[in-house]
């Protein structure tokens, strides 16, 4: 009897193939050693010929040691929690790469002397938003909200409106978040109306801290409605934090309603908190502008060096704020017209090749939790919904998004260089799909 698990090569000689040789040096040994365990163990249960192995073990191999698997973004929604929000610039993934080793990050070669960490970065955002007397980064948005709170309220009052007690997503909860920092909230007002009379008549010298205004990015309030405005609060004599979210810095006709830093400090805020991931469509990251003196008590703070941000964050954030636009500017001003070009064209070569697609008229949003009013038009390719699948798991994923049975596909944040790669995973898909789950 011929057994073909006598028959499976030792690792030690799979190992020898010049290609896992080649990859061992790249991604790692037990990366490739994985692969070839794998490619093993299939080749024992008989699923494969003991002399594919080596050839296995290469195409199992990740693209990358790093983990995580590069995307193709077809769910028309730009700004995707689940696939990183933002996708950064080329100008942003260069700087990356070139800050990657050792950097000038806290040292000025001209001096030879200890510097502002990041400080270029720092003063990329203090341009784009002359308005700030000064900045900080930190993290992520929780993190400068978090900081904020420890550095100016602990042990005090944060007046905060119920209209704006929010949960951004995940279960994050605004308050307790705010909560945990040892602030106590104290909540003024209704949830549908609160007045700048609710915050004054909340105020209490030497028990508050300051007056946050939380932009609700993921939902509106219609109806009976009514908030004080950072203009009507910033009188009352307590500096005034302005979490806006979503990283706009400057108005953009596009998303009228969204708050932006210029306008929150324009009309008195002292603090505005918002996140380098979403609109901005830079690196995640936690901003921090405003009145110079609250920012310094912030950076002095200790808790300051605990959500410190890294090298490659604030070479991928000055990138962002210097460099050309960005893919998330470029995806919510996709033109119609050229993305139902692209539609048609791809349409047509699955059509060509047999598979059951249709083009239909669709809508994008803004995603990340923000501008849930905003509808963007767009077009897109119904497939069967088993398509979704063989998508997910295609050697370059593709993830639509399923409505009404159907997996639509939208081009929108798809690099227009990589339609072809959509078109190849949905043949790729189809061809390893039953044919009665294809139509
Ligand atoms: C997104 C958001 C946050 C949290 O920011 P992260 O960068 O996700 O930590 C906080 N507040 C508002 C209003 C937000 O929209």
């Amino acid at each position: 009897m011929d057994d073909p698990r006598r028959r499976v090569p030792r690792t030690d000689v799979v190992l020898a193939d010049p290609r896992l040789a080649e990859a061992a040096g790249r991604l790692g040994r037990a990366a490739v050693k994985a692969a070839v365990t794998a490619a093993q163990q299939r080749a024992r249960a008989g699923e494969l010929a003991p002399e594919a192995v080596a050839d296995a073990a290469v195409a199992a191999l990740p693209a990358t040691a790093g983990g995580l698997r590069p995307v193709l973004n077809a769910t028309g929604v730009v700004l995707h929690t689940n696939l990183g929000r933002a996708a950064l610039s080329e100008a942003a993934r260069d700087a990356i790469q070139a800050a990657a080793g050792h950097t000038d990050v806290e040292l000025d070669l001209v001096t030879g002397r200890r510097a502002r960490r990041g400080r270029t970065a720092l003063r990329a955002l203090r341009d784009a938003v002359p308005e700030a007397g000064d900045v900080h980064v930190v993290n992520n948005g929780a993190a400068a909200l978090v900081l904020a709170a420890t550095a100016l309220a602990a042990g005090r009052e944060i007046i905060v409106s119920r209209g704006e007690m929010v949960e951004i997503g995940d279960g994050f909860r605004l308050p307790e978040l705010l909560e945990s920092t040892g602030a106590r909230l104290r909540e003024v007002g209704t949830t549908n109306r609160t007045t700048a009379a609710d915050y004054r008549a909340a105020i209490d010298p030497g028990v508050s801290g300051f007056i946050l205004k939380v932009h609700p990015s993921n939902f509106v309030v219609r109806g009976f409605t009514g908030e004080a405005t950072v203009e009507e609060l910033a009188p009352l004599g307590l500096p005034v934090v302005a979490d806006i979210g979503s990283g706009l810095l400057r108005p953009d006709p596009l998303l009228p309603a969204e708050p932006t830093a210029a306008a929150s400090l324009r009309a008195g805020a002292s603090l505005v908190t918002a996140s380098g991931d979403k609109l901005l469509g830079g690196p995640q990251a936690g901003l921090v502008l405003g009145d110079a003196g609250l920012v310094e008590r912030l950076r002095r703070h200790p808790l300051a060096r605990a959500l410190r941000v890294d090298k490659l964050t604030l070479a991928a954030l000055q990138a962002t704020l210097t460099g050309p636009e960005t893919p998330t500017w470029r995806a919510l001003r996709m033109d119609p017209d050229e993305l139902r070009f692209r539609t048609e064209k791809a349409r047509d070569r699955l059509a060509e090749a047999g598979v059951e697609v249709t083009l239909i008229e669709s809508e994008a949003v803004v995603g990340g939790g923000g501008a849930p009013e905003v509808r963007l038009p767009s077009w897109s390719l119904a497939l069967p919904r088993p398509y979704a699948e063989g998508l997910r798991t295609a050697p370059q994923p593709v993830v639509g998004r399923v409505e009404r049975g159907r997996l639509l596909l939208d081009l929108r944040c798809v690099p227009p260089a990589a339609d072809d790669q959509v078109i190849a995973a949905v043949l790729a898909a189809a061809a390893r799909l039953p044919l009665r789950r294809r139509l």
